[in-house]
C-alpha cells in the first residue's frame, strides 16, 4: 500500500532541503512526497515535536530521516540523533533507509545497536564515531550504562513504531533512555495506532507535540473479500478448509491473540501444513528463522498477531485470512492491504462468529460497502495433494562471523554438489547461521551432500529446518 497513491502528490522542492539532498531524492526515485511526508515534514523541519500516525509502508522513515539529517553536523563526531525501534529487523531497515538518504552528505555514520548479538562489535562501531544511532531500547540502555554510548549531544530523538515498543514491554527502558537525552531536543514519535501509553509518553516527554494522522487508503477494490460465518468450534478447522480450497502459495492468517496463534499453528501443523507462528515474545533468533522461511517460500502460512506482523516487508501475498475479526476497522484494512499489491489481485478471507457481527458492521461502514457472505459448503479441497510450499530451508551452522558469504554457498551447491542454480532459492546469511532455500524435492539429499562436503574449504554442519 502506498498512501501517496491517492493523495495529490507534492514534490520535495518547497521544503528548503539542500540541493544535494534534492538531487539524491530524485535519484532514489522519490519524486513526490507520500501523504505522511507531506503532512509531517514541514513541521518536523521546523523543529516541532510530532506524534505521527500512519500505516506500514507509508514512508515514515524518510519523514523523520530528512528531519534529523537536516540538523546534523557531519564534522562533529557525536551522536546527534537517536532512533528507537522495537526490533532488530526494523532497526536494520531504518538504518538502510537513513544511509540512502544520507548519501547526499559526506561520511555520515549510522550505527545499529540491538540485543541478541554480542555488544563487542557495536561498542567498537560506536568508538569509531557515530552520528546517528538506531537501536532497540534494551540494548541502547545497556550500552549507555556501560558508558559506550553518550547521548549528551542528541538533538533529535525518534520513537519509531512506538505502539509496538509499548506492546513489547519497553516502556521502562524507553523512559530511562529518554531521560538521558538533553531536554533541548526535538522528539518525533511514530505509531500506527494510538493506545493510551502513547499519550502518557507524549505528556511526559514531548513539548507541545502536534498530531499528524494519515488514514489508511488502500485500494481495497482490487481485493476480493469473502466472508464466512462460523461458530467458535468451526473456526480453526475452517482455516484449513480455506487453505485447501483456495490453495494460496503464501498467506498470512491474522489472529487477535498469541494464544489463538499457538492454537491455530498446532491445528495446521497437525494437518500437515507448513505453518509457522509469529507473535511478540519470540526470541530474536526464532523470529529470524520464521521470517527467513516465509520469505524464501518454504513456509506457506504465517500465523501472526497484528503487532508482530507490523513493519514486515512481505510483498505478494496470495491471500490474507482473518481468523477473527479485529475490533479496529483500520487494522482490518491494513491486514487485507497486504494482498493485491502492485498489479496482482488479492484475496481476503474473513471468518466471523455471530458475536462479531457488530465489528463486521463497523468495517462495512469504514469501507463503505457491504460484506459478501459465502456458504461454508463452498469450501471443497481442490485436490488430494496437501498444500506444500515449493521450497525447503536448510540451515548451515556458521554465518558472517565465520566469513561465509551467499556466493560461497551458491558456488559449492553448483560446482561441488552438482545442483543447478534454478534449484537454489534465496540464501540468507546471518551472524551465526546461513539459510539456504532449495527445491523441496532435493532438500534431504542436499543436506547429506553438505554434511559430507565442504564449503569454502571447511566442513560444515547442516540440517533441514
Ligand atoms: P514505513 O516506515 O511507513 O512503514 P518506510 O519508511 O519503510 O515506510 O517506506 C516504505 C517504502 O517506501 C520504502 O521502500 C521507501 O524507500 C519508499 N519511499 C519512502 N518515501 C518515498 C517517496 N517519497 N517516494 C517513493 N518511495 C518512497
Ligand atoms: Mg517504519
Amino acid at each position: 500500500m502506498n498512501s501517496s497513491a491517492s493523495t495529490p502528490g507534492q514534490n520535495f522542492a518547497g521544503l528548503g532541503l539542500s540541493p544535494s539532498m534534492q538531487a539524491n531524492l530524485q535519484q532514489l526515485g522519490y519524486t513526490q512526497m507520500t501523504a505522511i511526508q507531506a503532512a509531517s515534514l514541514p513541521l518536523a523541519l521546523r523543529g516541532q515535536d510530532l506524534i505521527a500516525q500512519a500505516s506500514t509502508g507509508s514512508g515514515k522513515t524518510a519523514a523523520f530521516g530528512l528531519a534529523l539529517l537536516s540538523r546534523l553536523n557531519p564534522r562533529w563526531f557525536a551522536v546527534q540523533s537517536l532512533v528507537l525501534c522495537p526490533t532488530r529487523e526494523l532497526a536494520d531497515q531504518v538504518a538502510v533507509e537513513i544511509r540512502r538518504l544520507a548519501r547526499a552528505h559526506d561520511n555520515i555514520k549510522v550505527v545499529t545497536v540491538y540485543g541478541g548479538v554480542p555488544s563487542r562489535g557495536q561498542i567498537a562501531s560506536l568508538e569509531n564515531g557515530a552520528h546517528i544511532v538506531v537501536g532497540t531500547p534494551g540494548r541502547v540502555m545497556d550500552l549507555m550504562e556501560r558508558q559506550a554510548l553518550d547521548l549528551a549531544a542528541v538533538n533529535t530523538l525518534v520513537l519509531d513504531e512506538a505502539d509496538r515498543m509499548l506492546d513489547m514491554g519497553f516502556m521502562a527502558d524507553m523512559e530511562t533512555v529518554i531521560r538521558q537525552c538533553p531536554k533541548e531536543r526535538q522528539t518525533l514519535l511514530f505509531s500506527a495506532t494510538y493506545p493510551e501509553g502513547i499519550g502518557q509518553l507524549a505528556q511526559r516527554f514531548m513539548r507541545d507535540p502536534q498530531r499528524v494522522t494519515v488514514k489508511a487508503q488502500h485500494d481495497t477494490h482490487k481485493i476480493e473479500q469473502r466472508w464466512y460465518e462460523v461458530t467458535e468450534d468451526q473456526r480453526l478447522d475452517t482455516v484449513s478448509q480455506l487453505l485447501l480450497h483456495f490453495r494460496p502459495q503464501s498467506s498470512i492468517a491474522f489472529c487477535n491473540t498469541k494464544q489463538q496463534c499457538r492454537d491455530l499453528v498446532a491445528v495446521l501443523q497437525a494437518q500437515g501444513f507448513s505453518a509457522l507462528a509469529l507473535f511478540g515474545e519470540l526470541e530474536q533468533r526464532e523470529r529470524d528463522e520464521v521470517l527467513v522461511q516465509f520469505a524464501n517460500g518454504s513456509c506457506s502460512v504465517l500465523v501472526a498477531t497484528d503487532v508482530a506482523a507490523r513493519g514486515l516487508d512481505i510483498s505478494s501475498l496470495a491471500a490474507v485470512i482473518n481468523v477473527e475479526v479485529t475490533p479496529d476497522p483500520e487494522i482490518h484494512v491494513h491486514r487485507i492491504g497486504r494482498t493485491g499489491r502492485g498489479d496482482a489481485t488479492g484475496l481476503a478471507l474473513s471468518l466471523a462468529s455471530l458475536d462479531e457481527m457488530g465489528l463486521v458492521g463497523r468495517i462495512e461502514q469504514m469501507q463503505g460497502r457491504e460484506s459478501e457472505w459465502q456458504p461454508l459448503a463452498e469450501l471443497k479441497a481442490q485436490s488430494e495433494e496437501p498444500l506444500r510450499p515449493a521450497m525447503a530451508t536448510i540451515q548451515i551452522i556458521g554465518g558472517r562471523k565465520e566469513k561465509i558469504r551467499a556466493g560461497d554457498v551458491m558456488g559449492a551447491m553448483c560446482a561441488d554438489f552438482g545442483y543447478a542454480r534454478e534449484q537454489i532459492g534465496k540464501i540468507s546469511v546471518n551472524d551465526y547461521s546461513t539459510y539456504v532455500a532449495v527445491e523441496r524435492g532435493i532438500a534431504e539429499q542436499a543436506v547429506a551432500r553438505m554434511n559430507q562436503g565442504r564449503i569454502k574449504g571447511k566442513s560444515v554442519k547442516a540440517r533441514i529446518l
